[in-house]
């Protein structure tokens, strides 16, 4: 879909409200707070009212975009956009593309990206890993960190060490790590990878005996020069790893630690939803998905209250306990009377 179109389907706030509930409802909508099915929209609003509940609710209730100042249409041109940049977008040309101001340009990739965080997934059958080196700026680096990573002596003290695990004709996770060796690298796989699976790896030491824990584990050696074993080899991940080096040193210049793992998060979800329409549906999908309504939610089925958010003042008389405010309190008023009798004294002497 081209730009002209895509304004022309999703330029309105009502196309896009449409366009949410169908995804999340199927169009007939349920109550954000108390799953009723029944609810009337409200003239001239996004708003239902529940007729369970009494509450009313939008389709944005709980999710990414809820509480947004941005308009919806700027919401859905920026997914169009990021997701149209094959090597991303700075957040510096969103804001001039939408005209907005750079903050809320910011906000809003953010958001988006951790929209395209998928790694609650599961892979398995054929599952390529292979470690690799981002380039990264030490600049906004915690000093900890810096000297966690001036570990190995490969060149490699200024890149951040990535995991990537892809499923033959599936999906790829690509996780930053603190540091290359098996103690961070093990845990990531038998997380994320299903024990059935076939592990395909490169000789690196960190991937011993997995072999134990997985149906299969295939090594190959690759300063033997063994790259292919039958239908085994690394080939895809390190495709993979050539495109997002091409992004990083087109798009992002400079990236901080901080940021890594959303750039990977952006990055893989494009490679994994290669279908423009696919990629946008999924996207508004997950970003529907965001529930942080859930407390609301556990208080109208009847669950436990939430802690209500004290005033730091309520907070901090909570921890010293209600004698010890009182306490304080008269300390307080034997001052300011000592002090009176003071000022008294003072004024009779004169
Ligand atoms: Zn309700």
């Amino acid at each position: 879909m081209g730009i002209l179109e895509f304004i022309q389907d999703f330029g309105t706030q009502e196309q896009c409200v449409a366009k949410l509930e169908g995804l999340k409802w199927k169009n007939e909508p349920v109550c954000s707070y108390c799953g009723s099915k029944k609810s009337t929209k409200r003239k001239n609003s996004i708003r239902h009212q529940c007729h369970s509940c009494n509450a009313t609710f939008s389709v944005l209730v709980g999710t990414i975009m809820e509480s947004t100042k941005l308009p919806l249409p700027k919401w859905f041109l920026a997914m169009f956009l990021i997701l149209n940049a094959k090597k991303g977008i700075s957040s510096l040309q969103l804001s001039r593309d939408l005209g907005i101001n750079k903050n809320s340009a910011w906000y809003l990739q953010k958001r988006l990206r951790q929209a395209m965080n998928e790694d609650n997934q599961i892979l398995k059958g054929l599952v390529e890993a292979d470690e690799s080196y981002v380039g990264g700026s030490l600049t906004n680096k915690h000093e900890k960190l810096k000297v966690d990573r001036s570990y190995n002596q490969s060149g490699m003290e200024h890149k951040i060490p990535v995991l990537g695990m892809i499923e033959r004709k599936g999906k790829i996770i690509v996780k930053v790590l603190n540091k290359a060796w098996g103690n961070e690298i093990k845990p990531i796989l038998k997380e994320i990878v299903t024990k059935d699976s076939e592990l395909i790896t490169d000789g690196f030491g960190g991937y011993k005996d997995l072999g134990k824990y997985f149906a299969n584990h295939v090594v190959l050696n690759h300063t033997k020069k063994i790259r292919k074993i039958g239908v085994y080899h690394t080939n895809t991940i390190e495709g993979f790893w050539s495109m997002l080096k091409r992004a990083i040193l087109g798009q992002y210049h400079k990236i901080t630690l901080t940021h890594l793992q959303d750039y990977l998060n952006e990055i893989a979800f494009k490679y994994n939803y290669r279908n423009p329409e696919t990629a946008f549906n999924t996207l508004l999908f997950n970003g529907l998905r965001k529930d942080l309504s859930f407390r609301r939610k556990s208080l109208c089925q009847g669950g436990v209250a939430p802690t209500t958010t004290l005033h730091p003042f309520c907070r901090k008389a909570g921890l010293i306990g209600f004698k010890g405010v009182s306490a304080l309190l008269l300390l307080y008023l034997l001052g300011i009377l000592v002090l009176s009798e003071q000022i008294h004294h003072v004024y009779q002497i004169n």
